[in-house]
């Protein structure tokens, strides 16, 4: 295992620069960080499970029709976003109990964005129940967030079992949820 900071290894990897042990962190990744860590571990072992269950799409499992914007997806090594039509990358919070996972989400797009390819963009963080669009800058804050959000996310993806279940309001429709309560 690298000593390099994760922060350091995710970049190289990134850049496609050589690196002893490349780390990869995607949206989904950081969402699961800040929803339920064991819910991330099992996502990094590519556990095979329907992908249409509630749960494993609950981050974009919303009402679309809310919005009537055309948007462009964008790819760009280990992320996938959506950009409006006037470039800000949009991420929708799903319900009210999942803020901050898609914040941190949004927050990590723009820092890839900016890290990886040397593109600033701000983003917008849509509210479709409350037809409401909250504008997020990629502060100093915001920065320093992520940045500890992806060493623990290593911190969790390499440790050999997963940390043990939590029970939470959404566990009765997650994905793993016979994994955790069966
Ligand atoms: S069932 Fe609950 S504890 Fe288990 S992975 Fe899903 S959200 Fe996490």
């Amino acid at each position: 295992m690298s000593d390099l900071d994760p922060v350091t290894r995710l970049l190289e990897t990134a850049r496609g620069n050589p690196v002893d042990d490349p780390f990869r962190v995607t949206g989904v990744m950081m969402q699961y960080y800040h929803v339920c860590k064991r819910e991330l571990w099992f996502e990094s072992r590519d556990l095979e499970i329907d992908r249409e269950n509630p749960t494993v799409v609950r981050g974009t499992q919303v009402d679309e029709t809310a919005y009537d914007d055309k948007r462009q997806n964008l790819h760009l090594g280990m992320i996938a976003l959506d950009l409006l039509e006037d470039g800000r990358v949009i991420e929708v919070k799903p319900s009210s109990s999942l803020t901050e996972p898609a914040e941190m989400q949004l927050s990590y797009y723009l820092w890839y964005l900016d890290r990886v390819a040397g593109i600033e963009k701000d983003g917008v963080l849509a509210h479709p129940r409350e037809r409401k669009r909250e504008p997020i800058e990629l502060t100093d804050d915001r920065v320093d967030r992520v940045e500890d959000a992806i060493r623990g996310i290593h911190d969790i993806v390499s440790q050999e079992a997963p940390p043990p279940a939590e029970e939470k309001p959404f566990c009765g429709s997650c994905a793993y949820h016979d994994f955790c309560w069966c």
